[in-house]
Formats: structure tokens, sequence, C-alpha cells
């Protein structure tokens, strides 16, 4: 029987101003770059706080070209915790670097300081990046990791795929989740699941002009248009000095990894909502908790972290399965038939085939007591208020009495 999900885990909300907003993209001039994309990167560096905000094909697209902009190559060694999709890990070793996954926190899913410096003494002291996540929206103690790395000249990547409104705070002062306060570059993916989505896209955000240059580069081919960063002389300028009209020049190797202009205009339209989704999903968020709080202890919601403002990607659950007496896919099935989705939220990826022929004897047992219990239940903005109005609690009620 086919069964139709009417509660995903997550989905977009996309009303009617999004539509005019791209049917508007749709009848100008350009359809790539030009003002769509030149105002959607002004926009989303301000909301974030960041100097510099480059907008991109996906969040992939955007933590490969982050990887060579803090110069990873062949012979580096980066760490990415373990708990994470499969693109925080993919995107440095594009660059054919080693990846040495950290372990996490078995309640919350987060890389903490200590399991960071175990990594780090695993890597033989040597470590180039560490690239960190934001795991469902809870941000990792950026002050604290950030000084481990300062220290031993680590660069900082923010996988904040999941974090777009997020904040932190260390000492009573508020830090904006891609403000890059403490990181070289943070990277936030757009796809239709998370905080607000262009369809596909990503954007990279740093302060930091010279890694903002090169990403612009990497975006486009390598290649510029521009007089002043012309080394041929001879080929660029005709004989009275003018840059001649058809030349352009390559200087690195580069991608296409530009987002379309009708990508950029649903970003922006759907910027302007970013307040109004965080909001919702914070108010399901505190509905769940409390609904929980009354129910079976074989299901529990990860903790919360004090220090942060989570921006509530997903919403997991830490469930005893014996306890309850259903399997996991025996859960996610019922559930699945009344309509309802659930994920799990990750597979650790270190233990992925492609990975583990790197790591055979490597256990990190956080992550896999986060992997078996986790599930990742339907939070979205298109999810209605009001405990009376959330369907699928009642729907999940019946199977934990
Ligand atoms: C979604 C996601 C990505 C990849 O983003 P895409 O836009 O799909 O390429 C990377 N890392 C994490 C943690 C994600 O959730």
């Amino acid at each position: 029987m086919k069964s139709t999900i009417h509660t995903p885990y997550g989905r977009q909300c996309i009303e009617d101003d999004d539509i005019a907003a791209v049917v508007e993209a749709l009848r100008s001039d350009y359809l790539s770059g030009g003002p769509a994309l030149e105002k959607f990167e002004r926009q989303f560096a301000k909301k974030v706080g960041a100097r510099f905000a480059i907008a991109c094909s996906s969040g992939t697209a955007g933590l490969h070209m982050a990887s060579i902009a803090i110069g990873l190559k062949f012979g580096c060694k980066v760490i990415v915790p373990t708990m994470t999709f499969l693109a925080t890990a993919n995107a440095p070793k594009f660059t054919g670097v080693e990846v040495v996954f950290a372990d996490v926190d078995r309640e919350t899913g987060l890389m903490g300081p200590e399991h960071l410096e175990e990594a780090i003494i695993r890597a033989g002291n040597h470590v180039d990046a560490v690239f960190l996540v934001h795991m469902n929206g809870q941000t990792v103690d950026l002050p604290a990791i950030s000084e481990i790395c300062n220290r031993r000249g680590i660069k900082i990547v923010e996988d904040a795929c999941h974090a777009l409104g997020g904040k932190y705070s260390k000492n009573g002062t508020w830090y904006k989740v891609g403000s890059c306060n403490h990181s070289d570059i943070t990277v936030f993916s757009l796809h239709p699941v998370k905080s607000i989505t262009m369809g596909e896209g990503g954007v990279v955000t740093t302060n930091d002009e010279k890694i903002y240059r090169t990403i612009l580069s990497l975006r486009n081919h390598g290649m510029t248009r521009e007089p002043h960063h012309f080394e041929d002389h001879k080929a660029a300028f005709d004989s009275d000095s003018k840059a001649n009209l058809w030349y352009y020049e390559m200087s690195r190797l580069g991608y296409n990894y530009r987002p379309s202009a009708i990508n950029c205009a649903l970003g922006l339209s759907q910027l302007n909502k970013l307040d109004k989704f965080i909001t919702h999903r914070v108010k399901l968020a505190d509905i769940y908790d409390t609904f929980f709080d009354s129910k079976d202890p074989s299901i529990c919601p990860i903790p919360r972290i004090p220090y942060c403002e989570s921006a509530w990607h997903l919403y997991v659950v830490h469930i005893n399965y014996r306890m309850l007496g259903i399997t996991r896919n025996q859960l996610m099935q019922k559930l699945k038939e009344k309509g309802v989705g659930t994920q799990v939220h990750y597979r650790p990826v270190h233990q992925q085939p492609f990975y583990r022929r790197f790591n055979e004897e490597l256990k990190l047992e956080g992550a896999d007591q986060y992997y078996e219990s986790c599930l990742s239940l339907p939070i979205n903005p298109s999810i209605p208020l009001g405990k009376k109005n959330i369907e699928w609690l009642r729907i999940l009620d019946e199977f934990i009495k």
C-alpha cells in the first residue's frame, strides 16, 4: 500500500509572495547573476552580521569552496565530527585531505572541546582545519573550540546548514550564527528542508576579504574580467591601453557554483521570513517538550544547550526502543502508514563504506549511542501551532501509552 506523508519531518514553506518574487525574477533581464544575486548576498550578510556573503549552488559547493579558500590540499588533515551529513566530510575530501573523525556527545550529538582534543591527538597533533557542525540547530561551544584552534593555528569552518537563525552567547554577549566571530568561514544550505530555501542553494559568510575574493573566483571558473587583475598585458590590452572587450583571464582552477537569479529571488523572499519561521519552530519545540515531559520515560527529547538559542532545524528524541517493545524501523513504518514522516540523522559518517576503509579500527562511542536511539520528529513552519492542532502527536500517543 502506498502511503502519503501529510506531516514530513521537514519541508519548505512557500507562500504567494515567494511565488510572485520568482515570477518577477523570470521576467527580469537576468536569470543568472544581476541585481537579485547582489541584493540577496547583501541582505544575507546583514542578517547574520558578517562582512561578506557569497551565494552558491548548494551547501556542499559552499563547503568545497571553503576548503580550498583556507588552503586545504593533499597532505592536510581535517577534523570532522562523525555525527553529520556526508557533505561535511566529502567537501574537504574533494581536495585530497585526510579526514579524521571526532566523536560527539551521546545526548546532544555535538562535538565538544574534549572530543576535538582527543581527535587532534589521534591525528598526531598535526591538524590544518576543523569543520564544526551545529547539529539539529544547537551550536557547539565555539568560544572554547576557537581557543583550542587559535592556539594551534587550526582553521575553523562552521557547517551551519542546521543553524541559520540561531545564536550563541559567551559572557553575556550574543553572537549570530554566520557572523564568523569565532571562525574563518560559515556555510549554510538553503535546501528545502532547511530554515529557509532557495530550491537548491547555499551561502558562505566570512569577515576576511581575501577569503571572500578567492571564493568569488572559485564560484566562477577561476576567471576574471577586471582589468587590474590581468597578468598578460599584451594579450589583454589594445594599443591604446584599453582592455579588449572580449578578454578574460583564468588564474586558478575554478568551478561553476553560481546560483541562478531565480533561486536568489526565492532566497531573498524567504530571508524576510526567517525570524517568523524560527519563532514558529521554537513554539512547536516548546509544545513538544511539554508533551514528552508527561510521557513514558522511554522517550526523551535531546537536552537543550543553555548557551545557545537553537534554530530548531530538527526535533530529535532519544527512544529506548526495547523498553517501548518496538524496533525503530517498526515505529517509523507505523508512523509512515499514518502519514507521519520521521528520519534518522545520522548514521555516523565514519561507518559509511567509503570512509570505513580508512578507519577500520575506529570506535566512536558517543556517536554510536546517539545513532542507536535518535529519531527526528516532524518540525517545520507548515505544521499548525496549538497542541490540539498537532495531529501527529496524537498518532504518536497511540504507540507510547
Ligand atoms: C543539508 C546539509 C548539507 C548539504 O547541503 P546541500 O545544500 O544539500 O548541499 C551539509 N551539511 C549539513 C549538516 C546539512 O544538513
